[in-house]
């Protein structure tokens, strides 16, 4: 095999996921099309590659988790990132929502609790051509050197929302609307997906979505 064909691997696969997050309520082309071109089954053990392209989450090791395509899609699809933009995510994990928010153009930074997925994922998604910008340490504290940004994801399920990511969503500025926040919220019973935008300096609008299933946010 070449050394490009990793990539090329599983298309039909991929293609076939795409329609199914179609069918499934996904209607935002840009990630769909993020979705058909990001090679999931390099962002997990090769022994669960033949999995990769089915709607689930799947074992990364350390009790943690590669967030089911849907999930991805929807969280990036409620997050609604526009090329250029910061973008914080907090869980690095795999790498695999990383890469989406890459391929979508955003300028990325993630965060990663645990120290041997932050080594292994940060010299892969190197290697894969992704430029995120990552780092090790407790994501609940966001990244206050690089804030303010235009969007944070939490990818992980969250007891309460941490002040320190309010804090670090942009202000609205004239015409501009603030930076928006998308976190799963509750407890192992299940998280409902909220998006918050900040309206002003102090000021937070927050919209209640659906119900998901997240390993936990886990503060330091
Ligand atoms: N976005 C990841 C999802 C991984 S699951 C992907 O695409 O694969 C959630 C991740 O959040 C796990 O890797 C977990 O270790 C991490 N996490 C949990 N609590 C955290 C915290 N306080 N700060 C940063 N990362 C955290």
């Amino acid at each position: 095999m070449s050394e490009l064909a990793p990539r090329r691997r599983f298309r039909r696969q991929r293609q076939g996921l795409v329609e199914f997050l179609r069918e499934k309520g996904i209607v935002d082309e840009q990630v769909l099309a993020a979705i058909n071109q990001v090679p999931r089954h390099l962002f997990m053990d090769q022994a669960l590659e033949r999995r990769a392209y089915e709607d689930e989450a799947l074992p990364i090791g350390l009790s943690q988790t590669i967030s089911q395509p849907f999930t991805v899609a929807y969280q990036t699809q409620t997050l609604a990132p526009r090329a250029g933009e910061r973008i914080l995510e907090i869980g690095t994990g795999s790498g695999y929502q990383a890469a989406v928010l890459c391929t979508l153009g955003v300028s990325l930074f993630t965060v990663e609790r645990l120290r041997p997925l932050y080594e292994r994922t940060r010299p892969l998604l190197r290697e894969l051509g992704y430029r995120a910008n990552c780092r090790h340490g407790d994501g609940t504290k966001g990244w206050e050197a690089m804030a303010p940004f235009d969007g944070i994801l939490v990818t992980a399920g969250a007891l309460d929302i941490p002040r320190p990511l309010l804090d670090q969503l942009r202000e609205p500025d004239g015409e501009r609307p603030g930076g928006r926040l998308v976190i799963p919220v509750g407890g192992t019973g299940g998280q409902v997906m909220q998006r918050i935008e900040r309206t002003g300096p102090a000021s937070f609008e927050a919209e209640e979505l659906e119900t998901f299933s997240f390993v936990p946010l886990i503060p330091e």
